[in-house]
């Protein structure tokens, strides 16, 4: 087994501490990397506190790796040593279910095993990123550009291709106004993403003090959700709303500025279940639709379209030391627009 050290929460209710623990030895196909950098995404905050479901403890979080590899199994065919490489939020799949075939990993119809919270095909719990090796199929791991910088692209591994796949999927572009619902890391990604493929893009955000920076991302307007004017003046005009807001909300509200079939798209993930009336959407023929990450093959192809576009997450570089302060920062929509864990620093 190999020697690992992380920081783990060993209870819902306990704090992130550091924690030592084993990964499995290199198999033929595996490949082991040196953890270098791991985003935070509010999903690690949402697990770690059970909200979505009870969850593995001891858990440790992590599912934005970038690393370099360190050692490779004897049939691995897609990395040597010394490679960057990159894990999302999936290391293993079934590879048969009509999903697997199709690249869409991540709606696997046996389950997919997460990076983390999850069980692998040995029956063992998987643990994440906030550590300092990894080991994973090699089909699981991504390659990564040497040209980007390392620890802000750890984010595309969940932020970007959460964002990346809707609007690819929904083929969003120029000539559609585009709502991106909350600027955090998911959101900035997808003002990104959006202006990145044309769309004419607006923020809608609680914080009027993300305005100038949304600007400077790229976006093209501005809305403060309370501002009953600002509101008012852009009802029925958007085509598609991302909707990445991480806690309870309204979805009523931001239907209505949605205009005639436009298409609500869910990838935050609240543990409260929304409540939509059914007038929300039929005055209108709206859809409220949902999007879950993205399948390997997609996720290859996001990270080398920013490595040719040179898109990159906007990052707070941290100590390990200090998780818990951006976690609380990141409970007050206070994120710009992702913390990144400095793995040296464990
Ligand atoms: P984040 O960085 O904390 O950003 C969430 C943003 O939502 C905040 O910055 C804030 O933006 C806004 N917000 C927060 N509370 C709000 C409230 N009560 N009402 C309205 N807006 C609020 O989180 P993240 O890492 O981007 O993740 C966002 C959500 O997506 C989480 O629920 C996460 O679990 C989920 N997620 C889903 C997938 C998937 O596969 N679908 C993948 C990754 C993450 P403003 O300050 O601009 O309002
Ligand atoms: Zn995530
Ligand atoms: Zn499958």
């Amino acid at each position: 087994m190999i020697a690992s050290k992380g920081y783990a929460a060993q209870t819902p209710q306990s704090d992130l501490a550091a924690w030592t623990f084993e990964r499995r030895e290199v198999g033929a196909h595996d490949v082991q990397i040196n953890i270098q950098f791991c985003g935070v995404c509010h999903s690690d905050l949402h697990q770690i506190k059970n909200d979505w479901f009870p969850g593995i403890f001891p858990m440790v979080p992590g599912h934005e790796i970038v690393g370099t590899i360190v050692k490779i199994g004897s049939d691995v065919k897609k990395f040597k040593n010394g490679d960057l490489a990159g894990v999302g939020c999936l290391v293993d799949s079934c590879r048969t279910c009509d999903n697997c075939k199709e690249g869409l990993e991540q709606y696997c119809s046996n389950h997919s095993v997460g990076t983390y919270n999850s069980k692998g095909k040995d029956g063992l719990p998987t643990y994440g990123g906030y550590s300092n090796n990894i080991v994973v199929h090699e089909d699981f791991a991504l390659h990564l550009s040497d040209k980007l910088s390392l620890a802000a692209t750890a984010p595309l591994l969940c932020a970007g291709i959460t964002t990346y796949s809707p609007l690819r999927f929904w083929k969003v572009g120029k000539g559609h106004k585009l709502a991106i619902l909350g600027l955090g890391g998911l959101g900035h990604m997808g003002v990104k993403f959006g202006v990145a493929f044309g769309a004419e893009v607006t923020v809608l955000s609680t914080s009027p003090s993300k305005e100038k920076e949304a600007k400077a991302l790229g976006a093209h307007n501005f809305v403060v959700t309370s501002d009953l004017a600002q509101v008012a003046a852009v009802k029925g005009s958007f085509d598609f709303i991302l909707d990445t807001v991480s806690a309870k909300h309204d979805i009523n509200l931001y239907l209505s500025l949605l205009r005639t079939n436009g298409i609500h798209i869910c990838v935050g993930a609240p543990s409260e279940p929304h409540s939509i009336s059914a007038f929300s959407l039929l005055g209108g023929r709206k859809s409220v639709a949902g999007s879950g990450i993205g399948g390997l093959p997609e996720t290859q192809e996001m990270l080398d379209f920013c490595a040719k576009h040179n898109i990159v997450s906007d990052i707070e570089l941290i100590n390990i030391k200090d998780i818990h302060q951006s976690y609380e920062r990141m409970l007050k929509g206070d994120v710009r627009y992702r913390f990144v864990i400095d793995m040296a620093t464990l």
